[in-house]
């Protein structure tokens, strides 16, 4: 499945170029053009999903499974002190491009680099509830 008016789709299909640090037959993994830090790249399926909620849940895990391999790659090429994943699905959670994709984030002492959210109070009933519509 690919979207003809989607970048991610003619990035990952190799019709524009890029900085990729890995390929294999299901994902293009490159750099971003607007890094949070030194490294900062992106996981692409190389089929169109619109988002996490569109994805069957096997190709979720492997591109998750990708996460976890490049995590200790990039780590060790690029001397990383740390790293951050983060996947944004709708525009309300800061998605811009509407193909799924996965940052990857190493992190540096330093750095000066938020990965912002703003915590709030709970209380013990409201945690109850939520966890109560799992049940
Ligand atoms: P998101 O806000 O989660 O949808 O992330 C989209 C990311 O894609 C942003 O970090 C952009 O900097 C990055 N981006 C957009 N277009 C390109 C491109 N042509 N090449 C590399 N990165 C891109
Ligand atoms: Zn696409």
């Amino acid at each position: 499945m690919r979207d003809d008016n989607c970048i991610f789709c003619k990035i990952a299909g190799g019709e524009i170029p890029t900085n990729a640090i890995y390929e294999d037959d299901d994902h293009k993994v490159i750099l971003d053009m607007s890094p949070a830090t030194r490294g900062h790249a992106l996981i692409l399926p190389k089929q169109h999903y619109k988002n996490i909620y569109e994805m069957p849940a096997d190709k979720v895990g492997e591109a998750f499974k990708l996460a976890g391999r490049m995590a200790q790659t990039m780590t060790d090429k690029l001397k990383a002190d740390g790293f951050n994943i983060v996947q944004n699905n709708n525009e309300i959670a800061g998605q811009t491009v509407f193909h799924f994709h996965i940052h990857l984030i190493p992190r540096y002492e330093g750095d000066g680099q938020v990965i912002p959210w703003k915590p709030k109070e709970s209380t013990p009933e409201g945690l109850a509830e939520i966890r109560d519509l799992f049940q």
